[in-house]
């Protein structure tokens, strides 16, 4: 059998991408070589990953995000701002007077009551504005049941090793034989097999640190403090479980990481960086990784493409690396599929890369920036003496909050309107409903706030692919029209009285020529 697409990975980028691709109808097969990929590194706070905004957007805009919010450890939005922990890995409810946790930045603690999301214009408050923390085990689990509800052919146990590529189609060679696919996408993660045999390009910085997350039982605290701590020689965290430590060690990213981490080594490298003489009873599981920090410099090479941490790689700090790459996958996967239906323009495929290049650009820069002011020695503690001033005021949590949040996420989609190349504003309806209700079938929405018969025109033949909608919103945030794509960004939007000429071509760009088999 011929797939349209075969995934490598069926890590969180590799099985959302499966359902965005077979939300669009295409026939995806998703090779993941583990037999078993549940394991205790995904679970609880060992596994625990912040979701940003556009991610949290992304799910509620699949219908999934009531999934992921059920699943949480902790999640903020509503009425006060900053994240409390509740649900998995809790261990007693925190009272409503605790410092809420509302971010980072090297260790930074970001303020939760100086978080002030006002001057966002287009924000309307609802169910997707907030972001959250999740189990890397609980979100694979939501996005594997999907995948297979939606009939995705998922292959676990099977390692793609090698593949070639046709004018016309790719063969993949497994340890399960060989499969073909007129697309195939590396989801492989940071180590990528599909990326090296591709021979795609892996710019970047060599490792500066190792880093280790462990859970452990103590037998003396010492004085070993709660939260983010920064230190003269680096940088510890303490909880926000039990047991549950993080540390970094500037070794010049020399650990040996298929080498067991012991209690002695842990120890003494958490005595070193806290400065205190913290004793260890028990590690009851620990894990490491290196700031080594690179990006393929083009996402697709012919019929091959990448997303997630095979095409960019960094550090943890600041939680970005899976908030990355559920982007990469909510931009291509409807794209991926219009060209595998035929009806996109020639270069939708191209501007995969040239909005999610940016991003990930913008996030490695992110986590070095950080591991600049944690690094031990005095010109970075300058540093971070600066920045903690900068942090202490309300438009410097801010600026940290919006980098971090995502909620100025933004595509060069060209000029026009200022809402042109952000994510929509979840409009509410005088019915009830709201945008976000609208996308979860995968199309486009040319939202028309004054019934204009023009724009009803302009999505003539291309049902199966954009939805004209006409309706009152309770705030339209002063506009007439917009052009939404299906991974909720807007394309084309305008206050006033629309430009036929201008939404046709808007819709042409990004939905292909109207079908005439279809009325
Ligand atoms: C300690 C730590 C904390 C983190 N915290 C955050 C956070 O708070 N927020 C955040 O956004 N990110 C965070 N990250 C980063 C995040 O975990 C990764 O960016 C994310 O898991 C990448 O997802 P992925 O699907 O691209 O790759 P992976 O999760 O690595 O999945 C790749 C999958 O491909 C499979 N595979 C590999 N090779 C092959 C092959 N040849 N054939 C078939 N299958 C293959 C693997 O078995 C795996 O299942 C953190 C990372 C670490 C280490």
């Amino acid at each position: 059998m011929q797939y349209d697409a075969i995934i490598a990975g069926g890590g969180p980028v590799g099985l959302f991408l499966a359902c965005e691709l077979r939300l669009a109808g295409s026939s995806v097969l998703l090779l993941e070589k583990n037999e078993d990929p549940s394991t205790p590194l995904k679970r609880g706070w060992m596994g625990a990953r912040g979701l940003n905004f556009p991610s949290a957007e992304a799910f509620y805009r699949r219908g999934l995000l009531n999934d992921v919010k059920a699943a949480s450890i902790g999640w903020m939005g509503g009425e006060r701002p900053g994240m409390q922990f509740t649900g998995e890995g809790k261990v007693s409810a925190p009272p409503a007077s605790a410092p809420r946790f509302a971010g980072h930045f090297a260790g930074i603690m970001l303020d939760a009551s100086k978080v002030d999301f006002s001057g966002h214009q287009w924000i309307i408050p609802g169910p997707s504005v907030g972001g959250g923390m999740v189990s890397l085990e609980a979100l694979e689990c939501i996005l594997a049941d999907r995948a297979k509800q939606l009939g995705v052919d998922m292959r676990l146990g099977h390692e793609i090793f090698d593949f070639t590529e046709g004018t016309d189609r790719v063969l993949a060679r497994t340890s399960h034989g060989e499969f073909e696919a007129r697309w195939l996408v590396g989801c492989d993660g940071g180590r990528s097999t599909v990326r090296k045999v591709a021979g795609f390009e892996f710019d970047g910085t060599d490792p500066e640190l190792t880093g280790y997350m462990a859970i452990v039982e103590f037998e003396d605290l010492d004085g070993l403090a709660s939260g983010f701590n920064l230190t003269p020689r680096g940088m510890y965290t303490h909880g926000p479980a039990p047991g549950r430590v993080g540390l970094v060690d500037f070794d010049g990213g020399h650990f040996d990481r298929s080498s067991e981490i012991t209690l002695e080594g842990l120890q003494s490298m958490l005595q070193r960086v806290s400065g205190t003489k913290v004793k260890l009873k028990s590690v009851e599981i620990a894990t490491s990784y290196t700031d080594r920090s690179r990006q393929a410099t083009t996402y697709r090479k012919g019929r091959i493409l990448l997303a997630g941490d095979a095409a960019h790689v960094h550090s943890p700090f600041g939680g970005q690396g899976m908030n990355a790459g559920l982007g990469d996958a909510m931009n291509l996967g409807w794209k991926l599929a219009a060209v595998i239906k035929g009806w996109a323009p020639d270069d939708l495929l191209d501007t995969y890369t040239a909005e999610r290049h940016p991003i990930g650009e913008w996030v490695l820069s992110w986590t070095r920036a950080q591991v600049a002011v944690i690094r031990p020695d005095p010109h970075a503690r300058a540093i971070a003496a600066v920045i903690r001033d900068l942090i202490a005021t309300k438009d410097g949590t801010n600026y940290f909050v919006e980098k971090i949040s995502g909620v100025s996420t933004h595509y060069n989609l060209g000029d026009g309107h200022p809402l042109i190349g952000y994510s929509a504003p979840d409009f509410e309806f005088e019915d009830g409903g709201r945008l976000g209700d609208l996308l979860h079938d995968g199309r486009g929405v040319l939202l028309d706030f004054r019934s204009s018969a023009s724009l009803a025109a302009a999505c003539a033949g291309l049902q199966n692919r954009l939805r004209y909608v006409s309706a009152r919103a309770k705030d339209d945030k002063g506009l007439s029209s917009l052009l939404i794509r299906p991974d909720g960004f807007v394309a084309w939007a305008t206050g006033g009285e629309a430009d036929g000429v201008v939404v046709e071509q808007s819709v042409h760009r990004w939905f292909g020529l109207p079908d005439r088999n279809i009325n």
